[in-house]
């Protein structure tokens, strides 16, 4: 094994080490790269049972792990994923992206911050608390895929499927998503935003720009609607969730010519929406006010996440009180951000927060954390678990 760090005669601590071993294997989405049998090989050291479930509704097979520890009582499980998203031109990197480097006291790689560095403080605080607690209460669980930043549809949704279905609940879960803004713990996500998508396509009439009574433009037709859509106040949110807010993403028409008015206009717009509102009546709302324009439109929705939320209880409680022992900070709930796999887990009545690093360099170049973050979240990681598993 190669020593990542600039100094070769420093040995690196054991959080470290995994996430360097995890960041050298390049699992770009979907390819698990051999990380999961990394993990199993070190769950399996301190008594879990681990079984890799392969889904490939997608068309091509795809890894997943389950792995717990324990016979009976609650589960407390963390939640995650080995895959990354691509690098880009890797010669735009100042350190090769799957070649983690420890420079200025920062751990650098694809997958560093999201969210390889917190698989590994998962693993390490097992293996601390299992040393500790050999007979701790309830069950520790991992719910891993390898199908998170991908399409994600033979990932966690599939596991949750499969854990149902054996009738097995999750009672807590702990998603590793890069949660804090500038200091690890600052910031927990104990819910998060639904996701509304709209393929809206405006149907007009093309013709010469210097003949428009031959025509129907409908640029000018959806720009007043879009005017209206843009303002509207969808809710005003409330203690948890900042207000539903609407965005279009793309506007698309013109065939490039100046004379010529365009037949056709392609939107796509999103909705990211709160719990003070359903995507029923988001769909609702928005037609209606295409209807008022008298647009000849056709519009596909395509929801891709409800909104969750994990407003008190056992599990908020305990990752607060391990962030403030740890950090002294009092850590901040917030529900922005976008949509994780927590959005699967939610719904069977699992109480799921987000616990990561900091999310400054996530799926950018050059993607980096503090490299003492990482023990800090161990530690954290470890103490949740004492709290809920004494
Ligand atoms: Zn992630």
């Amino acid at each position: 094994m190669t020593n990542p760090t600039s100094a070769p005669t420093s040995v690196l601590s054991p959080t470290l080490q995994l996430a360097c071993d995890l960041i050298e294997r390049p699992s770009v989405t979907p390819d698990d790269a051999g990380c999961q049998p990394l993990m199993i090989k070190r769950l399996e050291a301190i008594g879990f049972h681990c079984q890799t479930l392969i889904f490939d509704e997608g068309g091509v097979p795809i890894k997943n792990l389950w792995a717990v520890r324990g016979d009976s009582g609650p589960i407390f499980c963390f939640a995650g994923h080995t895959d990354v998203v691509p690098t880009g031109p890797e010669s735009e990197w100042k350190i090769p992206p799957f070649s983690p480097t420890i420079k200025d006291g920062m751990l650098y790689g694809r997958g560093a911050a999201d969210m390889k560095g917190s698989l590994a403080s998962m693993v390490v605080a097992c293996e601390d608390f299992v040393a500790a607690n050999p007979n701790h209460s309830g069950r520790i669980a991992f719910l891993i895929t390898a199908d998170e930043e991908g399409p994600a549809i033979d990932g966690t949704v599939k596991v949750v499927k499969h854990l149902q279905e054996q009738g097995t609940h999750i009672d807590w879960c702990l998603v590793g998503e890069p949660s804090s803004t500038s200091k690890v713990g600052d910031t927990i996500k104990n819910g998060r935003r639904g996701s509304l998508g709209a393929w809206l396509s405006i149907n007009g009439k093309q013709g010469h720009v210097a003949y428009p009574h031959l025509a129907d433009n409908p640029i000018h037709r959806i720009a007043p609607a879009l005017a209206e859509l843009a303002n509207e106040n969808w809710d005003n949110g409330n203690d948890f969730f900042p207000a539903t807010s609407f965005q279009v993403s793309n506007f698309n028409s013109g065939t490039g010519a100046t004379n010529v008015i365009p037949g056709k206009v392609d939107i796509i717009c999103n909705f990211r929406f709160s719990t003070e509102v359903t995507a029923e009546e988001l769909q609702q709302r928005t037609e209606a006010i295409l209807q008022k324009h008298e647009l000849d439109y056709v519009v596909d929705w395509r929801l891709s996440g409800l909104p969750f939320l994990t407003a008190e209880g056992d599990l908020v409680d305990a990752a607060v009180t391990a962030i403030k022992k740890t950090t002294g900070i009092d850590t901040e709930l917030s529900t922005a951000g976008g949509t994780s796999d927590g959005r699967f887990i939610a719904p069977t009545g699992s109480q799921v927060v987000e616990l990561g690093p900091v999310n400054a360099t996530i799926h950018q170049v050059d993607e980096c954390i503090l490299a003492s973050d990482l023990e800090t979240l161990t530690t954290i990681y470890t103490g949740i678990m004492e709290e809920l598993l004494p």
